[in-house]
């Protein structure tokens, strides 16, 4: 069952091969059939250039069904893929470039020439936002089969680089058993089914997209709306053909901002889920309101897949992230490793099948992030309740450490988000000459209520938290810095305010 994934997906294909796969927002379609086929003319092209088991694909291209079959010719092939944010820089690409040595590079044309320059022993082939380029032309009339070849069920699948906000971006390998056993529980978990047509308007280069919906979407033989990203008008023409949709939280605002957004469009929707970012609360409640539905929300990151989701059947609590999925241990401790008092704050440390177990090339790195027992420290801080949910309250690397005590920026941001007139808010550390760092509150107002001022918004916090936790100065921007997984850029917040009080 580990050998290749793409055996996984094949075993679990409808019967009827001239089902849809998949459907583009401008109308193309694709069978299963032709899914197999086209995977396999791309499989074989890779194998025709001399690529073999185990090297590395570098892709970086936009949303289309060719960039799926692409990945699934790799699969097939055996070669590690490695998807890169189109939105990286020259300098970005030249360091993921040289640090995974790919034998090939898939990209948009406009960045061939690039790509050559950089990697100019690697083999370049070109995949545009209509699915179109060298890449595909050179694959037509090669065999329409090819049997997946079989690797270790632990030798790596993919290389996924994180973000890396902290340090140089490291490449998360992931191996057929952990992309296998994830898909598997998800598929399970979510009641993912024939039956379904997944809206899939996320990034085909992040571990949401590929890893989350389009996996869910293969492993149970349902149908896809791929389109090239997210947009609200196009979600609300095809929700009302859909049953299922996956997003980051920055989505709902959005669909929440159309006032097209109604319970009739969402009439066959059986699940919206979200993750890769933290759900306001105040969003949740809103999209129930609006559409009847309670969004799940789900938590994972790049190295551990998913490993809690709120329940398709069971309460499903705004601000929490849900249990542990099955065959996943979750656990909770102290500055000493200790577990931490149910109820109480700490790191959060994952381990099961789904967790990966190297970063490409660094090898000493992976000893500081597992424990002795085996699991690995997320570097996120949260506190598991009583009934085993899961509720996040930010990244350790965001704690704010005021006159020695330590601060959490989201019990701030929730307590600022439930201010009337303030639609969401960021809290973060600036160096102050006094208490070390100073907890400060961007805020963006809602327009849809008047905002109270600083003072006052200060003033409401006063009353809700303890001194040492109250923003020293609150500051209003139009829109919070966000990555194209909708995750807030703290790091930048940081650092365009680091002089506020003074700098260092
Ligand atoms: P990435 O590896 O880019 O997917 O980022 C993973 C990080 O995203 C996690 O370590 C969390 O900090 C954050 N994250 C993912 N899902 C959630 C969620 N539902 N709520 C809060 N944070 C989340």
């Amino acid at each position: 069952m580990y050998a290749n994934l793409y055996t996984l997906f094949a075993g679990r294909f409808p019967t009827d091969m001239s089902k849809i796969a998949i459907e583009t927002g401008d109308g193309r379609r694709y069978t299963y059939g032709e899914l197999d086929q086209y995977s396999a003319r791309l499989a074989g092209h890779f194998r025709r250039l001399g690529l073999m088991p185990g090297e590395r694909v570098a892709v970086s291209v936009e949303n289309s069904p060719q960039a799926l079959f692409a990945y699934l010719g790799c699969l097939r092939a055996g070669l590690i893929y490695l998807p890169l944010n189109t939105a990286y820089q020259r300098s970005e690409l030249t360091y993921f470039i040289k640090d995974a040595e790919p034998r090939a590079i898939v990209c948009r044309p406009e960045a061939a020439a690039i790509a050559r320059e950089i990697a100019p022993a690697a083999l370049v082939e070109t995949l545009d936002a209509r699915g179109e380029g060298s890449l595909v032309e050179a694959s037509r009339g090669l065999p329409a089969d090819f049997s997946p070849v079989g690797r270790g069920p632990d030798d790596s699948t993919a290389i996924l680089y994180t973000s890396g906000t902290t340090g140089k971006p490291k490449g998360v390998m992931l191996s057929t058993r952990n992309l296998a056993v994830n898909a598997m529980a998800l598929t399970d978990a979510w009641g993912m089914n024939g039956d379904d047509v997944l809206l899939h308007m996320l990034p085909l280069f992040h571990a949401h997209g590929l890893f989350v919906a389009a996996h869910c979407a293969l492993l149970s033989a349902s149908k896809m709306w791929l389109t090239a990203r997210f947009e609200a008008g196009a979600a609300l023409k095809l929700l009302p053909c859909s049953t299922v949709f996956m997003g980051v939280p920055t989505h709902y605002g959005r669909l929440l901002a159309d006032t097209g957004l109604n319970r009739e469009l969402c009439r066959d929707m059986r699940l919206f889920t979200c993750g890769s970012a933290p759900l306001p609360v105040e969003t949740f409640h809103r999209f129930e309101q609006r559409t009847g539905n309670f969004i799940l929300e789900r938590y994972g990151m790049t190295e551990t897949l998913i490993t809690t989701s709120n329940p398709l059947n069971g309460p499903r609590i705004a601000g929490s992230v849900g249990p542990a999925l099955p065959g996943v241990s979750v656990r909770v401790v102290d500055e000493h490793g200790r577990p931490a008092p149910t109820g109480t704050n700490g790191q959060v440390q994952v381990k099961g099948d789904n967790v990966f177990h190297g970063y490409w090339k660094q090898p000493n790195k992976i000893a500081r992030d597992f424990t002795g027992d085996g699991f690995f420290n997320t570097g996120d801080i949260g506190r598991l309740e009583h009934s085993g949910y899961l509720f996040l309250v930010g990244r350790a690397k965001d704690l704010i450490i005021s006159g020695g005590y330590n601060v959490y920026p989201k019990e701030l941001e929730l307590v600022i988000d439930r201010i009337e007139g303030v639609a969401e808010s960021a809290v973060f550390g600036v160096p102050h000459p006094d208490f070390g760092e100073a907890v400060v509150a961007a805020v963006v107002r809602s327009g849809r209520a008047e905002c109270p001022a600083a003072p006052e918004i200060i003033e409401r916090l006063k009353g809700e938290v303890a001194n040492y936790k109250v923003p020293k100065r609150v500051v209003f921007i139009d829109a919070l810095p966000r990555n194209a997984m909708g995750k807030v850029q703290k790091g930048l917040l940081s650092r365009h305010y680091d002089a506020l009080f003074g700098g260092t």
